[in-house]
């Protein structure tokens, strides 16, 4: 079978992505080893960016969709002692709904779904031509999109066929953290967010409706359950029966940072798009697919699909989006990395701020002024090891913002920015 564009992976990435170009007039293949009505079915309850919906056109959901506007946010320290109010917002909204109706937008404008198991690119003479799936199956495009989440279905294989996103691994082991939620009553008002940062390298969640853990690492089911029972306990938090429970891996690092190939683009968590501080990419995921959409509409238009007409989509995203995501992470590292006895004293003296915290979940850079550094220095003077890292990691933490901003016009530079990232994020981890 031949069509215009072949999307592997139906979760919001791609079926948003899918739809858009549907609707422009393009003929669309959507693939998922999932059976349609299944396709978003674990998300009955996540959290998204208050922007998500202007900034990608998607109408706000409302009625069942929309389950709690989230505007009374407090992050606590780690023993939970200090509790500190953060003026941001976010939006708890039913996936499951969210998606189908996505889904049948796209359906609306005959985009057409197939359940099958992607198992790798076709290549063709330096190019992806198309996919074939485990049972025998081959579908021919000249612009495949991989949306497989972190499954990186096609671009895992894409240096096997000779072509190669970066000339470093394309992920590592230590690119992934866990989300582990259960659905259950909280006992909290409608509008309220709690976090705190009582687990080394993560945090544990309570919302209205649910309660989690999130951490930079991966751990195994059993101990990931052992330490929210151990935050359950110690904030003596009253929950009710849990209705359903899920965890899975999430990135934790900055984006991809080339996309594209030759007739090839991924988006999503296949792209790492993820707001690391929150474990959220579903809305970095869903800006991805708007940019990517109107990139492959012109480029569709065009009929070009080499790696230099389709890296408008690298540069775009990466200056108007991967930039914050990149700063996010960097603030993850900041703020995880320390020890807890660090970050209670940290909270207690106001070396990090409700302003800082704000900032770094939305991907606004901290005020790094010499008045705050100072008021800061005389708060924490106490522990001027710590002050001294986070001054630090907060100098490059904006050197990193700024470099995801000067991303570069052309392949061309691509290499030597890509190296000179890698030395920013070691200073970053050191
Ligand atoms: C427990 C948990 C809670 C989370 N909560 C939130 C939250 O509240 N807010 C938020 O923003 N983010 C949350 N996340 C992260 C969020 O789920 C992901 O960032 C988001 O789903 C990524 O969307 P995507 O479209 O890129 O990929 P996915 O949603 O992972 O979709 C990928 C699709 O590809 C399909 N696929 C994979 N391999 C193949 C193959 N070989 N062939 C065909 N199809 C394939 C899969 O079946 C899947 O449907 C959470 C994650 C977890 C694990």
């Amino acid at each position: 079978m031949k069509v215009d564009l072949i999307i592997t992976g139906a979760g919001f990435s791609g079926v948003f992505c899918a739809a858009e170009l549907a609707r422009s007039g393009w003929n669309v293949l959507l693939l998922d080893s999932r059976p349609e009505s299944e396709l978003g079915k674990p998300y009955t309850s996540i959290m998204l960016d208050v922007d998500t919906f202007s900034k990608t056109g998607i109408a706000r959901p409302q009625g069942d969709e929309l389950l709690h506007l989230l505007d009374q946010f407090y992050a606590y320290s780690p023993s939970g002692r200090i509790k500190k109010p953060i003026d941001f917002s976010s939006l708890l909204v039913n996936g499951y709904l969210l998606l189908q109706r996505l889904l049948a937008q796209g359906k609306e404008h005959a985009l057409k779904f197939v359940q099958a198991k992607v198992k790798a690119p076709l290549i063709e003479n330096g190019a992806v031509v198309g996919v074939q799936t485990e049972d025998g199956q081959r579908f021919h495009a000249p612009l495949v999109i991989d949306a497989s989440g972190t499954a990186q279905v096609l671009g895992l294989q894409l240096k096997a066929g000779g072509l190669a996103l970066s000339h470093h691994p394309l992920t590592l082991e230590t690119d992934y953290g866990l989300a582990y939620r259960r659905l259950c009553e909280t006992g909290l008002p409608a509008n309220e967010l709690h976090i705190y940062f009582a687990v080394e390298g993560g945090y544990v969640w309570r919302s209205p409706n649910d309660i989690g853990l999130g951490l930079s690492y991966w751990l195994e089911k059993e101990e990931a359950e052992a330490r929210l029972n151990h935050a359950i306990q110690t904030f003596d938090w009253k929950i009710g029966e849990v209705t359903a429970e899920a965890m899975g891996r999430v990135p934790v690092r900055y984006p991809l940072t080339n996309m594209v190939a030759p007739g090839f683009a991924a988006v999503g968590d296949a792209a790492f798009m993820i707001n690391s501080v929150r474990g959220g990419g579903i809305s970095a995921g869903l800006k991805g697919a708007r940019i990517l959409a109107d990139v492959a509409h012109e480029v569709l238009s065009e009929k070009r699909y080499s790696q230099d007409r389709l890296w408008e989509y690298n540069l775009r995203y990466q200056r108007e989006v991967g930039a914050q995501l990149a700063y996010q992470d960097a603030m993850r590292m900041i703020l995880m990395n320390e020890t807890s006895a660090n970050m209670e004293f940290a909270f207690e003296k106001d070396i990090v701020t409700a302003d800082d915290i704000r900032s770094s979940l939305g991907g606004k850079l901290l005020d790094f002024s010499p008045m705050q550094k100072l008021q800061k220095g005389l708060r924490g003077a106490a522990n001027p090891g710590l002050l001294l890292r986070f001054n630090n990691k907060l100098h490059w933490a904006h050197d990193l913002f700024n470099h995801f901003k000067a991303y570069p016009e052309t392949p061309l530079e691509y290499v030597q920015w890509e190296d000179h990232l890698h030395q920013i994020q070691e200073h970053l981890k050191q």
